[in-house]
């Protein structure tokens, strides 16, 4: 007898023809996520099992985390045979207090025993040694859980899992990573969709520090743990900063500078095969993200500019920063390039052709051309 995980997944179920290539992924993530453990996975019968991990909580831990996952059950394995199952069945109801319901379900139909014979024998043998139990079949406290499928399977708990689509299926995206709160939390989003996610960070030493920087890194080490790590683009800024500020309004200047970041973005993003952009706007959180000024960003993006907490509230995306631990580093007071030449008043209803008009005293394709030309690349 020995502990497995049964692994649930989620909206795989809808994916028609190409089911069996997101299972396949989904299989393929799973083991990857437990191979550091020694554990092994592998897909029979509509669920993915693990087994062979020491740890049981990590090995919990690693496969919540994966992408494409309803829920998982610690569970244990046992022969097809209803002495046996019926044991397993006492044993932990042993400490129980409260109500209960048995859920049996008998996908191997050669079981001489059908649900609901099972959920009545299991439920008078539970009572039968824990008197303190009584059964509430709407209601209970604890459910007892049967599956009988290759072997026969009995747990007790269902921890949720993160959701969403296996990492890999839908394609590459370019984060646009700053220090804050919002764009970790972006990049989290698009990977849950299935979405492989490297980043670009547009760096303004030295009005931004060393530590900003490392600040970055650390941020993309820890949302690159949901995938296979990440790697980041440091982009030398500060000369497009400097001229922004020299020669153009200051009321556009914040502005004028996402315009370069997409730019930027842009060619680095074709370069990394990536087929769309994705930033943490929230629509009227700062001046620059009005509707107006997220039409003016957009006019110099090529690819799909995908912005997925555009509707969230800061407290919302504060919760899932929280949730997935990157909500401590963002917090860290280093300065970000934005804030340091942010205008007093910026223009919260801009026009496209006043924004490019005023971005002719630049030089935009020398400026563009020499900021990629000294992107660093890290792999974290
Ligand atoms: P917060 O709003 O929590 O301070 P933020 O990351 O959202 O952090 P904003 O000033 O709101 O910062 O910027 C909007 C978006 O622009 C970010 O979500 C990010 O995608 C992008 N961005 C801003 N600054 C940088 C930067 N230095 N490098 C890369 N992308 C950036
Ligand atoms: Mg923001």
């Amino acid at each position: 007898m020995r502990q497995v995980l049964l692994v649930r997944y989620g909206e795989v179920h809808l994916k028609g023809q190409n089911r069996p290539y997101f299972l396949r992924r989904l299989t393929e993530n799973v083991k990857n996520a437990v191979a550091p453990l020694g554990a092994e996975a592998w897909l029979s019968d509509s669920r993915i099992y693990v087994a062979g991990m020491a740890d049981m909580d990590e090995a919990v831990r690693r496969v919540t985390r994966v992408f494409g996952l309803h829920s998982v059950s610690p569970a244990w394995e046992l022969d097809k045979d209803y002495k046996e199952i019926s044991a397993k069945c006492v044993e932990l109801a042993k400490d129980l207090k409260g109500t209960f319901k048995v859920n049996a379900r008998r996908s191997d139909k050669r079981f001489p025993m059908n649900s609901q014979e099972l959920n009545a024998e299991l439920g008078g043998d539970i009572l039968e040694s824990n008197p303190g139990l009584r059964v509430d079949v709407h209601k209970p406290d604890h459910y007892i859980s049967v599956e009988i499928r290759d072997r026969a399977y009995v747990y007790t708990g269902e921890i949720m899992a993160a959701g969403g689509l296996p990492l890999g299926t839908g394609g590459r995206a370019m984060l646009l990573l700053s220090g804050g709160i919002d764009s970790p939390v972006a990049g989290y989003q698009m990977m849950r969709r299935g979405v492989s996610v490297n980043a670009v960070h547009f760096f303004s030493f030295p009005y931004t520090s060393e530590r900003a920087k490392e600040k970055v890194l650390e941020l993309a080490r820890i949302v690159g743990e949901y995938g296979a790590g990440m790697k980041v683009y440091v982009v030398p800024f500060t000369d497009i900063q400097l001229q922004i500020h020299e020669k153009c309004p200051d009321e556009m200047g914040t502005l004028i500078m996402r315009r370069y970041m997409m730019r930027i973005a842009n060619i680095i993003a074709r370069k990394d095969n990536a087929k769309a952009l994705v930033t943490g706007e929230s629509l009227g959180q700062v001046a620059s993200q009005t509707i107006e000024a997220l039409g003016c960003t957009d006019a110099v993006a090529e690819l799909p500019v995908l912005r997925p907490l555009i509707s969230f509230d800061k407290q919302e995306i504060i919760d899932i920063a929280e949730r997935i631990g990157t909500y401590e580093t963002s917090s860290l007071p280093y300065e970000d390039c934005c804030t340091v030449f942010t205008p007093r008043h910026p223009m919260t209803k801009p026009r496209v052709d006043v924004v490019a008009r005023a971005e002719e005293a630049l030089d935009t394709d020398a400026l563009v051309r020499a900021a990629v030309e000294g992107t660093e690349e890290i792999l974290m």
